[in-house]
């Protein structure tokens, strides 16, 4: 079972050895160095959902091209625990895939991952729910992965492992005699050194981070938490630029923005134009100017205040009611975690509270859908919008701020409304930025995004396409693998 209830297509197929060596000593066409890629979650092509959040996604665009092995959880929970892996070969890349037990799923994934490093990482302390048990967990199956993954390794392999979920598999794998290239990247924010310090096996954990021989991050900010953690509470000193020594070893601290692929996006978008889904949509909105939001149903996202932002746009602007819809896609994730099902309700009920306020008999002015969409549809939604709201609380990168940049119609294109806290804000600036604890402002940069100008529209759109093409999804992969094979020659 998947954490949205799917259950994914069961990677059986070309499961016998025979094939699965061949798959792993890369034979199949990479002639180059293998690229071994680690994170929690694995979705074979067969098997994606449209509701993959964005590693998923962007893992998913990023392999496409290169091939390799794509090592992880299949998203099976099972009563007992499975060592052996199940493989599936598609084109030059290889699936391998373990199931977890349910008390696997319960510790690490549920326990410790999502309920202590999710809202860490995401600033949000007083959400943290610590517990040893849930530890012991997260360590286990870090060890497992490795254990399984280990004998898998050539030596002229490059490891990237992906997320928070995965910190401390280096160190395992280095117990393990491993001494290949491994690189880590954190797809969500990295918290100042000061609250990082609330995590009560704070110095174990950056300790483990310090095995690897590459750290990247979203942005800047992240990594001078990193940094700054390293230098003034583990004793490490900075020997050039970006390298840094701590914990008895040298690791090389980098970020790198993930992008998304920008010529696929706008393809897909242009071509949903015509779909059923989309004169469905036009039909329902008439003239009426369309936001958007697409975001998983977490605490992260900003929801609330987003709703409440909108719900200050209908009040103080009057000349808005009637003639805006406010799409809020939100579907829902991490069902089991109980701080999951409190945004839910509350934001259901945020929401009935608008309508109910300001609807008419002809107008439902927030449309909010606790559902995941497929990628064409969502890009076919996205060109539709004037608005693309996009206000985390705190966000890693935030690929839909990117996606919905990239479906616009360059003749008309709409507005992005962003956070200053979303990572995407580090390279986005033509956006109307926003800071979304200002729920005034919010609705502000609403109206300013509902009245600006055709040809300023293309100016910040142009500038941001700019940027989006220079960093998409295949330069980030090749940044990061060049700055990991090249660990290990010296710096
Ligand atoms: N997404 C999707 N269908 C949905 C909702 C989201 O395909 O119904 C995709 C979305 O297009 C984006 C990803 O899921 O590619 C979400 O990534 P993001 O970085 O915005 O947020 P995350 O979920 O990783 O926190």
């Amino acid at each position: 079972m998947t954490e949205s209830g799917f259950v994914l297509a069961r990677p059986t197929e070309h499961a016998d050895k025979t094939r699965f060596a061949d798959a792993l000593t890369g034979r199949g066409g990479h002639p180059n160095r293998r690229l071994v890629v680690v994170s929690n979650r694995v979705t074979p092509t067969a098997g994606a959902r449209p509701d993959s959040g964005g590693l998923a996604v962007a893992l998913r665009a990023a392999l496409q091209q290169s091939g390799g092995v794509w090592f992880g959880w299949s998203g099976e929970v099972r009563e007992t625990v499975q060592m052996e892996p199940s493989t599936v070969a598609d084109g030059g890349l290889t699936f391998v895939t373990l199931d977890l037990s349910r008390k696997d799923f319960d510790e690490y994934y549920n326990g410790y991952a999502n309920r202590v490093l999710w809202p860490l990482l995401h600033f949000r302390s007083s959400l943290i729910q610590f517990s040893r048990q849930a530890l012991s967990g997260y360590l286990r199956v870090n060890r497992t992965f490795a254990q399984v993954l280990a004998p898998m390794l050539l030596p002229q392999d490059l490891i990237w492992v992906h997320d928070y979920h995965l910190i401390p598999l280096a160190a395992e794998l280095r117990k393990l005699d491993r001494t290949e290239p491994i690189g880590f990247f954190l797809h969500t924010p990295f918290p100042a050194a000061e609250l990082l310090r609330v995590l009560p096996n704070h110095q174990h954990l950056i300790r483990s981070m310090c095995a690897y021989d590459l750290v990247g991050f979203q942005t800047q900010s992240d990594l001078d938490g990193f940094r700054d953690y390293l230098l003034r509470w583990a004793g490490g000193e900075e020997l050039e630029d970006g390298v840094l020594r701590a914990f008895g070893r040298i690791v090389r601290a980098q970020v790198f923005p993930i992008g998304i692929d920008v010529a696929a996006i706008s393809a897909q978008a242009e071509a949903a134009d015509g779909s059923r889904h989309m004169r469905r949509l036009r039909q329902s909105l008439g003239d009426r100017a369309l936001m958007i939001g697409v975001d998983r149903l977490d605490y992260s996202k900003g929801l609330d205040a987003r709703f409440q932002a909108y719900s200050h746009l209908l009040e103080t602007y009057s000349e808005t009611r009637g003639r805006t819809v406010l799409i809020q896609i939100a579907p829902p994730s991490r069902s089991e975690v109980p701080e999951y099902q409190e945004i839910r309700r509350n934001l259901a009920a945020i929401a009935g509270h608008i309508n109910s306020r300001y609807g008419e008999f002809d107008w439902t002015p927030l449309r909010y859908i606790n559902k995941s969409f497929s990628h064409q549809i969502l890009t076919g939604f996205f060109r539709a919008s004037r608005i693309g709201l996009v206000t985390p609380l705190r966000d890693g990168m935030n690929l839909v701020a990117k996606e919905y940049v990239a479906s616009q119609p360059a003749e008309d294109p709409g507005v992005l409304v962003l956070s200053c806290f979303a990572g995407a804000a580090r390279e986005l600036g033509e956006a109307v930025i926003v800071n979304p604890f200002d729920i005034e402002g919010m609705a502000e940069a609403i109206l300013q995004g509902l009245d600006m100008p055709l040809g300023e529209r293309k100016e910040r759109w142009t500038a941001m396409m700019k940027i989006l093409e220079r960093n998409d999804i295949t330069a980030w992969r090749e940044r990061f693998v060049r700055a990991l094979s090249a660990t290990g020659r010296g710096w």
